[in-house]
């Protein structure tokens, strides 16, 4: 028999693995297996799985509605364990699955696997993701390859083409009773309730139909917005990164929308952030050490004094800072926040706070539902400012508030305590005078801390001190370095 094993590409549609497996013409099973060990990782959170299972209950019912008999099989445990009672019981000939840019606990589990249907004659076929490609030594020809593999037609598996009944492991099934599985669901008898996207690829495709046909026309224009961003962006970022949808379905329909509407730059500013989200997995398919150490490692000069108070106030959105405090209570309650805002947190824990980005990064991994590490960690790592090579940008809170929460309405929404502080003083609630803060029934250190950083003075410092440090030698070699590695170089006319 054969396998096609789900991991990060929970869908039926545009499917390579699926549609040859179909081709291929042996029985197969249609597998997911929870991991413990990649379950047990520091980077997830029960939020994760909890949008996995709506996912694997949505292709359930998908499959269901189609055919009766067909239905993925779902086991808990080791995937080497998995695999090779699968293959003593079965004689496994080929397994088609996604190729995955990763953590490392997943990487190192695909060479396990790889060693292990090597030595048992098992034919593993791994497809290309989104156009990321594998063993690339520069990026001279990726832009290309990736737009061939955008255009290229969908991988729609034919189910008219099967010729033997999908196998299917029930409940009295001995393997299945050995990697008995449990469901996955939040407990939501908690208050308050999370509110996070619910997973699935059909609830992916209605995400992406109302933002091409409607949601979309202010997507330029409130980007940065933390309050507007969240119904005018795409919110397609945890459909992408669980495989809901593949880039290439959301940009086709994206150029096919580009054609009936009248924000067509809208759209065309959005379909250059698809080619974005590859372009970073591509970096960290190339250099996956991002996860652990700097880029650059002429940073690791960069000495930080840990406090773990910054972190811990940072993390519960108590830093005295209304924005960054709103931003860090939002994304714990709901898993999302918008580019701008994802890069502001990121600098006040770096720069003002000069925190290093390890502990940081896997916090906000937990938190960002869409939570992928090929974007995650190159894009931490480039707020933090730590790649020599692109331009550190540090956000001051202050007039982030005052550009894009004018009205104080998103800080309002995530910091109760500030729900009666008058619009003038939202952005800089230090500034009431004792009599001030009477009057609106409010005192700075009781209800809300007075902030815990000078912000001009941590500004500075941390300016300098990034500045200071472009200068030498070994972070301009690794900046030529990386340059070389992951930036096409235009060639010269002659
Ligand atoms: C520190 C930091 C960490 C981040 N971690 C993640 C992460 O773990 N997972 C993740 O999907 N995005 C991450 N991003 C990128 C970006 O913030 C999110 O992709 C975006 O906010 C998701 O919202 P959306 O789907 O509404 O985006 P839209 O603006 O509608 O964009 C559509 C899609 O394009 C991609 N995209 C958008 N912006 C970027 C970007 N700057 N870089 C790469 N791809 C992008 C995403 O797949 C997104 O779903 C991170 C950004 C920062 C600054």
């Amino acid at each position: 028999m054969n396998i096609v094993w789900f991991k990060r590409d929970l869908r039926l549609s545009d499917h390579a693995p699926l549609k040859a497996a179909i081709e291929d013409g042996e029985s197969f099973l249609m597998l997911y297996i929870w991991e413990p060990s990649v379950m047990a990782d520091p980077h997830y959170s029960p939020r994760h799985w909890n949008f996995v299972q709506q996912s694997l209950d949505d292709l359930n019912s998908q499959l269901s509605a189609g055919n009766a008999l067909l239905s993925i099989t779902v086991l808990e445990g080791d995937a080497e364990a998995v695999f090779t009672a699968i293959h003593k019981k079965y004689q496994l000939k080929k397994v088609f699955s996604y190729e995955e840019t990763g953590l490392k606990i997943t990487y190192d589990r695909d060479k396990i696997l790889t060693k292990y249907f090597k030595e048992n004659n098992i034919e593993w076929r791994e497809f290309q993701t989104n156009g990321i490609v594998r063993k690339l030594k520069n990026r001279e020809n990726w832009s290309e390859l990736w737009k061939t593999h955008m255009h290229q037609k969908i991988d729609e598996p034919d189910w008219t083409k099967l010729r033997n009944p999908c196998l299917v492991f029930d409940e009295e099934n001995e393997i299945y009773k050995q990697f008995l599985p449990k469901k996955y669901y939040l407990n939501n008898d908690k208050e308050p309730k999370p509110i996070f996207q619910p997973g699935g690829e059909t609830y992916a495709h209605r995400y992406l139909q109302s933002f091409l046909n409607d949601r979309a026309k202010n997507y330029s224009k409130t980007i940065s917005k933390p309050l507007e961003a969240r119904k005018s962006c795409s919110r397609l970022s945890p459909y992408i990164a669980w495989g809901n949808l593949s880039i290439r379905q959301v940009y086709q329909y994206t150029q096919n929308a580009k054609k009936r509407v009248s924000y067509r730059r809208d759209l065309e500013n959005f379909s250059s952030r698809l080619h974005w989200h590859c372009h970073f997995i591509q970096k960290f398919e190339m250099e996956d050490r991002m996860e652990f150490e700097n880029i650059n490692r002429g940073y690791d000069n960069l000495q930080k004094d840990e406090k773990q108070h910054f972190i811990e106030q940072w993390q519960a959105g108590k830093t005295g800072y209304p924005l960054v405090d709103a931003c860090m209570r939002c994304v714990c309650e709901t898993g999302y926040l918008n580019f701008r805002m994802r890069a502001m947190v990121v600098s006040f824990l770096t720069h003002q706070l000069f925190q290093h980005w390890k502990e940081g990064a896997v916090f906000l991994a937990q938190q960002f539902l869409d939570f992928e590490p090929g974007i995650h960690y190159p894009q931490f790592q480039m707020q933090a400012g730590v790649t020599g090579m692109n331009t550190v940008r540090m956000y001051n809170p202050v007039k982030q508030s005052q550009d894009h929460d004018p009205h104080g309405i998103f800080i309002k929404t995530w910091v109760k305590e500030l729900e009666n502080c008058p619009e003038n003083f939202i952005h800089e609630p230090w500034k009431m005078t004792p009599m001030e803060q009477d009057l609106y029934n409010f005192r700075l250190g009781e209800n809300y801390p007075f902030p815990i950083i000078d912000l001009e003075q941590t500004t500075k410092f941390a300016k300098d001190k990034l500045w200071g440090i472009r200068k030498n030698i070994e972070v301009k070699a690794e900046s030529k370095r990386i340059l070389s590695k992951h930036v096409v170089h235009r060639k010269k006319k002659k």
